[in-house]
């Protein structure tokens, strides 16, 4: 049984960060049953996909955002039980196969209550933004939340987690990485969950409030310095570097992240996500046409979270995932489902060619430590890349860009500042 992952987004924020420019909205301001139809259209495109996740192992789950623990926790409890219902009638062994479930959160909207609920109901990872500690630096970023709550935030999540990731950001005006990493250091000497963290470099997108403020100019050489600051000394506390922007104790990578990264399947839940299957990619619409899709089915039957249940309790006899892929099994017939779903839900879509998906390849295994795997490489599309890349590959290696390690050819960590010029030279 091949295996599949399972993206669900929940683009719901307090309000938007300046430096944001993912797709969410701001909780306070939606009416009351918006959130409310929002998982109901979520949990109904799950059982959409009922025929195909019968053919597969679930990997890993990743719930994210947004902020999705700013969902009223008795609603968040609601929907991760329908939802973690649904997938144990289509494999009662779910649970037991089930590599990592992860939640993204914000120290803001912890609690025990929250915490305890997500425990009991199986999550076993939790992502924890905490971007700075600086308050001024949080101020231009547009999300403060105080030192002492992000500390206390994080005891409760310890108290039931033993894997936990945290956010951080480099290359911010106003914080100093000395500071930030000394907080790291003490944080890792205190929780033993801390397993894993992030550090994203401020990017400074187009027509964000940030972008009129500060340009990029002002943050390069600053992120540069912290950046090469940051890999040097997490490295001595016991955090490896995988991925550009991401650390691990041992044995502790992100499972779901990898998943995209080794171009592995996965389906994407909720306005704007996105999915991978084999060679199809392909993009739910914006929240207006997502929930149009589904708001038939949730009107005729007057659905909320409460009586939902009763629309899978037959689930076993396929009386409503047939809506959209047909009666013949998804495994025996995958592509005319899965583009009869498409088709019918104007999904946006691409079948990418071989070109497309050896660069794929390329650009998201260089994004990784461990780099490009020649062999999996030339056994997937029967080409040779150090062949055909020998100019730009010789090019690169004398300038200390590239280096090929037995099988592998990888980006030095230290270079992966220019990750974008070094990919582009190696693209088909
Ligand atoms: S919490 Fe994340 S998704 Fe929400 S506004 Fe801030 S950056 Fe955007």
């Amino acid at each position: 049984m091949d295996d599949i992952s399972i993206y669900i987004h929940l683009p719901f924020c307090k309000k938007k960060c300046y430096y944001c420019d993912f797709y969410s909205l701001p909780a306070g301001s939606l009416p009351e049953t918006f959130i409310e139809n929002y998982l109901l259209a979520v949990l109904l495109e799950l059982l959409n996909y009922t025929d195909l996740l019968k053919s597969y192992r679930i990997k890993t789950i990743y719930i994210g955002g947004g902020t999705p623990n700013i969902i009223e926790t008795s609603r968040l409890e609601t929907f991760l039980e329908l939802f973690f219902d649904i997938l144990k009638k289509i494999n009662p062994d779910f649970y037991d196969n089930i590599e990592e479930i992860t939640i993204e959160t914000n120290p803001e909207y912890i609690s025990r209550n929250l915490i305890k609920m997500l425990k009991d109901e199986g999550i076993n990872r939790i992502s924890c933004g905490v971007q700075t500690i600086s308050k001024r630096s949080a101020e231009i970023l547009g999300r403060y939340i105080s030192k002492n709550k992000i500390i206390s935030s994080i005891e409760i999540i310890t108290e039931n987690f033993t894997n936990l990731s945290l956010d951080f950001m480099l290359g911010v005006p106003g914080h100093y990485i000395k500071d930030e990493l000394k907080f790291i250091e003490n944080l890792n000497y205190r929780f033993n969950s801390l397993k894993h963290i992030s550090a994203y470099i401020l990017m400074i997108p187009f027509g964000t409030p940030i972008y009129y403020k500060i340009s990029e100019k002002q943050t390069e050489n600053k992120s540069i310095k912290e950046y090469n600051y940051f890999n040097k000394f997490i490295s001595q506390l016991g955090f490896k570097q995988y991925e550009i922007s991401n650390y691990c104790k041992p044995g502790f990578e992100s499972k779901h992240n990898l998943v995209y990264w080794n171009r592995q399947n996965y389906i994407g839940l909720g306005a704007t996500a996105s999915s991978y299957l084999y060679n199809v990619r392909y993009t739910n619409s914006c929240i207006a046409e997502y929930y149009q899709m589904f708001s038939d089915c949730i009107n005729d039957r007057n659905l909320t979270l409460s009586n939902f249940k009763s629309l899978t309790e037959d689930l076993k006899n396929h009386t409503f995932n047939n809506r959209y892929l047909r009666n013949d099994s998804v495994a025996n017939n995958f592509y005319k489902n899965l583009l009869v779903y498409i088709k019918k839900n104007n999904i946006n879509h691409e079948l990418l060619n071989k070109t497309q998906m050896m660069n794929e390849e390329i650009f998201l295994s260089l994004r990784k430590n461990e780099g490009l795997n020649l062999n999996s490489f030339f056994n997937e599309f029967e080409q040779d890349f150090l062949m055909d890349k020998k100019i730009e590959i010789s090019r690169l290696q004398k300038m200390n860009d590239l280096i090929i390690e037995r099988d592998n050819i990888k980006i030095p960590s230290e270079k992966f500042l220019i990750y974008n010029n070094i990919v582009g030279e190696l693209l088909y």
